[in-house]
């Protein structure tokens, strides 16, 4: 992207904010009429287009609805015709948050263009923070694919991401501005991806401006396994040979293609991986990256505080909000921390709608407002449009696009920031279906990280860092009670200290008091008994990752899932855990 073509970028953003009601409306009529005549609309529009019609008329539904539809076209039906008039090009596998199976998003050459703008608008943004990187250097990006899946249909179906890795565009751009080869990224096997492609990162140390995979935690486990390989991958670097565990053909010759030996390199990298604490590694290792691309924000918030210790100050850049039924939201101010990130909504990507978020105000017993808490979505309430939403308010997103999802929920709970120009800036809250429970009381997903990020700040001074969570209900006894899973890293390699059992007693308090008041109440009564935090050893969540990744989760597009309800995850969490630790008060 030239220079000029970046500033008409960031031109057309400016136009798309001011007038996103009359866009909206536009694309709402669009989609109307081309589908109005489809199986789907027909049935509640009668072949009309008009927009009341619409909100009355058509319900708002989930992928559970919409599925038999999808697996129509998915079996072979004549596509253009079920939920979308344009055809139906293939299937992007969509986990929304991980651990669920798979669902189907239809996607049609329009939409495949509409994300092609979207990609354009994010690079004029990227470009105006941090120049155009692409003139000085490559970006290392960790990047995996999954195996597509043809339907009955002929169809293909494959993760947004593999689909964008493999596209024939970014083949042709890749060894110029990456430094993963193509052959790397397809390599099935993730560990041999994982390990050349870091072999290649290292190899190009130099060149290297950018590092990042889509989400936060691929980085991470990226890092964590660089720490686990570092001797190895210096070894082949000295000998010019690669590993003979490494078989995939296409990463073989692409490391014949590139790799020398260079005991000198080898020697350097040795120097700074085994320095005593690998805080500010980043920057010791790539010297000239200006950020670290990934999402940060949602439940990939858990994995910041772990990266910033590695960056040593490079910023994390968390630039987008998308998801595989439309790419919707940008940051656009890359620079702000991740716990500021908003999203600015494009209004013509798809059309909006926010259901609000029902907010039960709680008294306390000298009948103040105590806090604001069970959210629940507000059924009473008449969805409402993108420039409408309220600063300040929560909502759940619903989206009509022209793939042939009409009020669809995605399941994300987003919060007004405020506002750009005339459309809102949305902070990314949660997802709408993670509850964990015990009872009657229900704990958001956003519910349970206000309340771990209190309680983690009390395991900071003792030099040890919180690299992931997870929750359970646990029913098991009488009353149940909350578990949380805590995977814990120490700062520096082998300090020696170990986890005091105070400190994780107070812990489990700090978490009880931040929790909201029914769950407080409930506590007092003991009809919730002591919440408990398992402590487990180092590398069980990238075994809980690797679970849901047999399972058809794509490794760049996995969350960590915030609470566990599978059997088989709760057993590889179990089976680790070195440390049970109880609340030992009920909370304030
Ligand atoms: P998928 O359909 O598998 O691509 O997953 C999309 C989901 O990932 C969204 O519905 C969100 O729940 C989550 N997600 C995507 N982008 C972000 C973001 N910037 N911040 C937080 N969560 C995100």
């Amino acid at each position: 992207m030239a220079a000029n073509d970046f500033e008409s970028g960031l031109k057309t953003l400016e136009e798309l904010t001011t007038n996103a009601q009359q866009i909206q409306d536009q694309l709402l009529g669009e989609i109307l009429s081309k589908n109005a005549g489809t199986v789907y609309l027909n049935r509640f529009l009668h072949g009309q287009t008009d927009k009341q019609l619409f909100k009355t008329n058509v319900p708002i539904v989930d992928y559970e609805d919409l599925k038999p539809y999808i697996d129509r076209i998915a079996n072979g039906e004549s596509s253009s015709d079920i939920l979308s008039a344009e055809p139906v090009t293939g299937f992007s596998l969509s986990t929304g948050t991980s651990g669920g199976q798979p669902k189907l998003i239809p996607f049609t050459a329009e939409s495949t263009n509409k994300t092609a703008m979207f990609n354009n608008l994010y690079r004029s943004v990227m470009m105006k923070h941090f120049g155009d990187i692409n003139q000085v250097g490559k970006r290392m990006e960790l990047m995996f694919v999954k195996p597509e899946v043809e339907t009955p249909s002929g169809l293909k179906a494959s993760a947004i991401s593999t689909r964008a890795f493999k596209g024939s565009g970014f083949r042709a751009v890749l060894p110029k501005l990456y430094t993963s080869p193509f052959e790397t990224i397809v390599c099935p096997d993730t560990k041999q991806s994982m390990y050349c492609q870091l072999l290649f990162g290292l190899i190009q140390r130099d060149e290297v401006v950018m590092i990042g995979s889509l989400f936060a935690s691929g980085v991470l486990r990226g890092f964590k396994f660089l720490e686990n390989n570092w001797q190895e991958l210096c070894s082949n670097i000295k000998t010019g040979q690669i590993s003979d565990w490494i078989t995939d053909s296409g990463c073989k010759n692409a490391a014949s293609l590139i790799l020398k030996p260079n005991p000198e390199l080898a020697d350097l990298i040795e120097n700074i991986c085994s320095c005593k604490s690998w805080e500010g590694i980043i920057r010791k290792l790539w010297p000239k990256t200006k950020y670290i691309g990934t999402v940060c924000t949602g439940a990939m918030i858990q994995y910041t505080a772990e990266l910033e210790f590695y960056c040593g100050g490079i910023p994390l850049v968390s630039g987008f909000y998308a998801c595989s039924e439309g790419a919707v939201g940008i940051n656009l101010e890359p620079l702000s921390k991740p716990s500021d990130v908003c999203y600015t909504f494009l209004p013509n990507s798809v059309y909006y709608e926010f259901v609000p978020i029902k907010e039960e105000r709680v008294a306390n017993s000298q009948n103040l407002v105590e806090s604001i808490e069970t959210k629940s979505r507000d059924e009473d309430t008449e969805p409402v449009e993108l420039v409408n939403v309220k600063p300040g308010h929560c909502y759940e997103l619903l989206i009509t696009s022209c793939t042939g999802l009409y009020r669809y929920r995605v399941g994300d709970i987003l919060m007004v920031a405020g506002f750009h120009n005339n459309t809102p800036r949305f902070r990314f809250v949660g997802r709408e279906n993670v509850a964990l429970g015990v009872d009657v009381e229900r704990t958001s997903e956003a519910d349970l990280l206000k309340a771990v990020t209190e309680a983690k700040t009390l395991l900071d001074p003792l030099g040890f860092i919180l690299t992931g969570y997870t929750s359970y209900g646990d029913t098991s006894s009488t009353p149940g009670h909350y578990v949380i899973f805590w995977e814990l890293k120490a700062k520096e390699c082998n300090n020696g200290k170990e986890l005091d059992p105070k400190v994780m007693e107070a812990c489990c308090s700090r978490i009880e008091d931040s929790l909201h008041f029914t769950y407080r109440m409930y506590r007092k009564e003991n009809i919730i008994a002591p919440l408990e935090i398992r402590v487990v050893k180092q590398g069980t969540f990238e075994a809980l990752s690797d679970y849901f990744i047999s399972r058809g989760a794509s490794l760049s597009q996995y969350k960590t899932p915030v609470c566990i309800k599978s059997k088989e995850a709760l057993e590889i969490l179990d089976s680790r855990v070195i440390g049970k630790f109880f609340s030992p008060k009920a909370p304030m």
